[in-house]
């Protein structure tokens, strides 16, 4: 499942210094030899404790953990819409993408220069989702005259589809995301998704502060975007972008006592990654074997037919059965054989959906 996470914002907030973070991630992640590394694409391992924990029950040849991808979308600037700066072609990058990272500055450093000459978070959070939402109101505009066009030719179908483009429209007209729109008939949903809007797509808030800046409760730079955050129901998260970059130049061995040294439990990599995959409204299964520890990404409500199918596509076409551990009774019995001998190792058949968590291994005939 390619899944990717577009990293948004102003020019010098410091979206490339959070993704060549992100990227030393990457090139430390040994399973990744698969991949080719492209300049602004980024695929990194998604922080899981729960990976952790099996791996070290089972001690495997190979740990493939879940992983995202993080795409540096550069070029996004006032009048962008209209073809100002790079113009259209960040477009085409942003509706590759399934989430947005929007990373918005919130330090103040006289050396790194300012787009509009200020440090403001909400007005630079306003003027990139007014560049996204412009685009959208163009894309909506072609549909709903092409459904006005249809609705005269009494075609059914598009009679309605005027219905929910006009409050589309009258929405983003007003400046807000579509993902506020709140729908009348489920047929409706389907509609809108064919647009593939922009501001439809998950997104967050990326603070990037100043070291300093960091634990602090009662930041009135973050606040700003915390106030945003709110009003629109999506998550943000804090960091420091250049104490991120810095971080990874370490050795492993010595982040622990870095990260004390600043104040901080976990990297604020590891946030980004894991609110980014939070967005996904995706669900984690294990396989768990001797030679490999491996997290696997399904929809969430995916029966376990589907789930299969992610491994193979023979997985699902033969699917007999699936044996299912629950991740606790894993942990709590220690392995495979104890779960089996205590009797808690069930059996799912076709219409079994998969939950977060599950350890799975598929039967199947082809
Ligand atoms: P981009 O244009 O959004 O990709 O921004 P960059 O990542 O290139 O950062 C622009 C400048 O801001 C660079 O000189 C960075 O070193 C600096 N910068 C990035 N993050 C921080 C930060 O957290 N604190 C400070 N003081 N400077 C930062």
């Amino acid at each position: 499942m390619g899944l990717s996470i577009g990293i948004v914002g102003l020019p010098n907030v410091g979206k490339s210094t959070l993704f060549n973070a992100l990227s030393s991630k990457q090139a430390e992640a040994a399973n990744y030899a698969f991949c080719t590394i492209e300049p602004n694409h980024g695929i990194v391992p998604v922080p899981d404790a729960r990976f952790g924990k099996l791996s070290e029950i089972h001690k495997p040849d190979r740990e493939v953990p879940a992983q995202v991808e993080f795409v540096d979308i550069a070029g996004l600037v006032r009048g962008a819409s209209k073809g100002e700066g790079r113009g259209n072609a960040f477009l085409t990058n942003i509706r590759d993408t399934d989430a947005i990272a929007h990373v918005v500055r919130c330090f103040v450093d006289d050396n790194v220069l300012h787009v509009d000459n200020r440090v403001s978070p909400a007005s630079d959070v306003e003027t990139i989702e007014t560049e996204l939402v412009l685009k959208d109101l163009e894309t909506v505009e072609k549909r709903l005259d092409k459904a006005r066009r249809a609705a005269r030719g009494n075609d059914a179908n598009e009679k309605r589809a005027v219905g929910v483009l006009e409050r589309l429209f009258a929405l983003l007209d007003k400046g807000e995301p579509a993902r506020m729109i709140t729908y009348e008939h489920d047929d409706e949903i389907l509609i809108v998704r064919d647009l593939g809007l922009i501001t439809q797509k998950p997104i967050f808030y990326v603070c990037n502060v100043h070291e300093d800046q960091l634990g602090k409760d009662d930041d009135a730079l973050v606040g700003e975007v915390a106030a945003i955050a709110k009003r629109r129901g999506v998550p943000y998260v804090v960091i420091c972008a250049k104490i991120e970059a810095e971080i990874m130049q370490l050795p492993p061995s010595e982040r622990g006592d870095f990260l004390d040294s600043v104040g901080l439990t976990e990297p604020g990599l590891d946030k980004v990654i894991r609110t980014g995959f939070g967005m996904l409204d995706l669900i984690t299964y294990f396989t768990c074997g001797k030679q490999e520890v491996r997290a696997w990404t399904i929809k969430r409500g995916t029966k376990a037919p589907g789930a299969a199918g992610v491994i193979h596509t023979d997985f699902e076409r033969g699917f007999i059965k699936a044996e299912v551990i629950k991740y606790d009774d894993m942990v709590s019995l220690g392995g495979e054989q104890a779960v089996k001998a205590a009797g808690k190792m069930r059996m799912e058949g076709k219409e079994y959906t998969v939950e977060d968590g599950d350890i799975m291994h598929f039967r199947f005939n082809v």
